[in-house]
C-alpha cells in the first residue's frame, strides 16, 4: 500500500453530516492513529524541508492541528487564520461564499512580513473558498505563498482548479470523488 492510500484508508466518511446529502470526510481516525499521523506530517515535512519556508499559516480549525506540527518540524513560526471575532489584536479580514450564506476569516496584521515564504495549510479543499480567503490575507501583507497544502481534495467541487488558476500551487495527499 502506498502512503497516500494508507492515509486515505485512515479517513472516515460520515454520511449526512452536518446535514443530509453531505459525505463528511472525518480525519479524527487518522489523527488518532499514531502511525498515520506521523506519516502524514512526514509527507508534508519532506515536501517543504528544502523549500526555504519561513512560516506556516493554518486555517481554523483542523488546519491548526496539522499546521502547528509542520511549523515545529520545519523550525518556523505558525500563524492561525481564524474565523471572525476570535483574534484579540488588530486584524485584516476576508469574506467568502459558503454553500448557504457566507463567512469571514481574519489574521493579525503583524502575522507575517513582506517576503515571508509561507505554506498555507488546511485539512480539506472543497470549493476552495476557505483556502482562497487565507491566500488573499497573506497576499495583503506581502507574503510569498509558496504552496497551499491539504490532506483531502474533492475534485468534483473544483476548489483545486480555482486555487491553481489563481496562481497558487496546491498539494494534496489524497482525493475523494
Ligand atoms: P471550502 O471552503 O473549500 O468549500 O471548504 C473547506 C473548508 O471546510 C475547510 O476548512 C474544511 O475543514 C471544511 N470542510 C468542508 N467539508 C469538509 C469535510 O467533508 N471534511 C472535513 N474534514 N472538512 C470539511
Amino acid at each position: 500500500l502506498d502512503y497516500a492510500s494508507y492515509l486515505k484508508n485512515a479517513i472516515r466518511t460520515v454520511p449526512d453530516w452536518p446535514h443530509e446529502g453531505v459525505m463528511f470526510r472525518d480525519i479524527t481516525p487518522l489523527l488518532q492513529n499514531p502511525k498515520a499521523f506521523r506519516l502524514l506530517i512526514d509527507v508534508f515535512v519532506h515536501r517543504y524541508m528544502d523549500a526555504d519556508i519561513s512560516l506556516v499559516a493554518g486555517l481554523d480549525a483542523r488546519g491548526f492541528i496539522i499546521g502547528s506540527v509542520l511549523a515545529y518540524e520545519l523550525n518556523v513560526g505558525f500563524v492561525p487564520i481564524r474565523k471572525k471575532g476570535k483574534l484579540p489584536f488588530t486584524t485584516i479580514a476576508e469574506g467568502y461564499e459558503l454553500e448557504y450564506g457566507n463567512a469571514t476569516v481574519e489574521m493579525h496584521t503583524d502575522a507575517c512580513r513582506v517576503g515571508d515564504r509561507v505554506v498555507l495549510i488546511d485539512d480539506l479543499v472543497a470549493t476552495g473558498g476557505t483556502m482562497m480567503a487565507g491566500y488573499k490575507l497573506l497576499q495583503k501583507l506581502g507574503a510569498d505563498v509558496v504552496e497551499a497544502a491539504t490532506i483531502i481534495e474533492l475534485p468534483e467541487l473544483k476548489g483545486g482548479e480555482l486555487i491553481r488558476s489563481n496562481g497558487l500551487p496546491l498539494y494534496t495527499v489524497c482525493s475523494f470523488d
